[in-house]
């Protein structure tokens, strides 16, 4: 890791920071650096110290919003409970909350520039569908449920936030809007974030995504993917009498075998996953339909479009091979195509960025070591518009994300609630006359 020395182990830097100390920040720096020297010193200012010893003794609060959250059942595209509760408790905080056209939950700590804003959202969506059991069982410090650690941890540590920063009377320069968002797993698309980033681009001065657990990593680099679904369809008829006639599931199985043979580079890494396979209505009718869904990701957007038309070239191949085999195409001929279901942008932090120097001066205070990640979150959306964005875990141990057994420990969750605080407001910046 190329993390900076901290201040007082160099004498050069020591007499830079008593420079910045000394004299009021603006006369000497632009707004960003003054941000950044703020960022480092930010510990030292009472309010925030206020903020940050809040999480403590309050840890058993967090850990009964995480359950009650998680225990509000949030399938994709059908977050609207999830929200409501999200927003009573931003109420409860003195934070006035508003659901968005989308579904958004947002509140805002109002900065004194109210020109820039700086957005904390923690994404309110599962992968579960209506109906999954996600009753929380508490066994000590560990919970168990689907969704506790993806991402009811992420907003819960949103609602600490909120409420520590409330408790401590903090005052931001720029203006923080606290966001549970919807649409950030499968299918959704993102479209949360997309509708927030639309919204605010004007005044978006940083993204900062809370989502699920730990403390060991920052992703500042945005996974591309796509999801594509194929489609085939045909006349359909009966196993026996209409036997030869071509078939869809037969194409889509053999345009599948075609596409599984692609040649994917190990660099830049790229990687395709046939994740739903469906059609059929009966063991003894010939199918009118067969479906199959595909997720394709990649370090390269020419590696995705590389492989978007390899897959395309493959179901149009199993769908000629079958029609060439059957003897019968008398009744009807096979139909394909293939959609786009969602494609995520990819794109890069600066790593000069101010952004990612408030998060290793949080590491620094919680002397805590982060690797840098790529990965598909809803940073991805302002990545790829240029907008400053990272995603980070929340602190507290958790796994099995995505699956029934899903877990999270809050085992020293603190330390990763003091890293989100303090990166936060280390780009947010404090009010001038909180931050002597
Ligand atoms: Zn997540």
């Amino acid at each position: 890791m190329n993390r900076k020395p901290p201040c007082k182990l160099t004498v050069k830097r020591a007499l830079v920071c008593v420079i910045l100390l000394a004299m009021p920040a603006r006369s000497v720096a632009s707004p960003q650096a003054s941000r950044q020297a703020q960022g480092s010193r930010l510990p030292d200012n009472a309010r925030v110290r206020a903020a940050l010893d809040w999480f403590s003794p309050n840890i058993s609060w967090v850990n009964d919003q995480q359950a009650r959250i998680t225990e509000i059942p949030a399938p994709p595209f059908q977050e609207a409970q999830r929200a409501a509760a999200v927003k009573e408790l931003f109420a409860e905080t003195g934070l006035p909350a508003q659901i968005d056209k989308i579904g958004n939950v947002t509140a805002e700590l109002r900065g004194v520039n109210e020109k820039e804003i700086v957005i904390v959202a923690a994404h309110l969506d599962t992968v579960f569908p209506a109906g999954t059991e996600v009753k929380v069982h508490r066994e000590g410090s560990r919970m168990t449920a689907p969704g506790i650690s993806d991402n009811g941890s992420g907003v819960a540590a949103l609602l600490a936030m909120a409420r520590a920063a409330q408790f401590a009377h903090l005052k931001p320069q720029r203006s923080i809007l606290f966001v549970g968002d919807v649409g950030e797993e499968g299918e959704g698309n993102l479209r949360g974030m997309r509708a927030l980033v639309e919204a605010y681009r004007s005044k978006l001065k940083a993204v900062v995504v809370l989502d699920g657990s730990g403390t060991d990593h920052v992703t500042t680099k945005a996974l591309a993917s796509r999801r594509l679904e194929a489609l085939i369809t045909g006349p359909g008829g009966h196993s026996w009498s209409d036997f030869g006639m071509p078939n869809p599931i037969n194409a889509l199985v053999r345009g599948s075998v075609r596409f599984i043979n692609t040649k994917v580079p190990a660099s830049p890494r790229t990687t395709f996953n046939i994740g739903q396979i469906e059609g059929g209505t009966s063991v003894n009718s010939v199918p009118h339909e067969a479906r199959l869904k595909v997720d394709i990701r990649s370090e390269s957007e020419d590696e995705l479009t590389r492989l978007e038309s390899a897959l395309r070239e493959c179901i149009a191949a199993g769908v000629r091979d079958e029609t060439e085999s059957a003897h019968d195409r008398s009744k009807g001929k096979l139909e394909w195509k293939v959609d786009l279901l969602g494609s995520r942008p990819g794109g890069e932090l600066a790593a000069d960025s101010a952004l990612l120097a408030a998060l290793r001066a949080a590491d620094e205070h919680i002397g805590n070591q982060s690797r840098i990640e790529r990965s598909s979150t809803d940073a991805n959306i302002p990545l790829s518009l240029g907008i400053d964005a990272i995603s980070i875990g929340v602190g507290g141990s958790g796994g099995g994300a995505h699956s029934l057994q899903e877990w999270y420990d809050s085992a020293g969750r603190e330390a990763g609630l003091k890293r989100a605080l303090l990166t936060i407001f280390g780009i947010s910046g404090l009010a001038e006359e909180q931050s002597r």
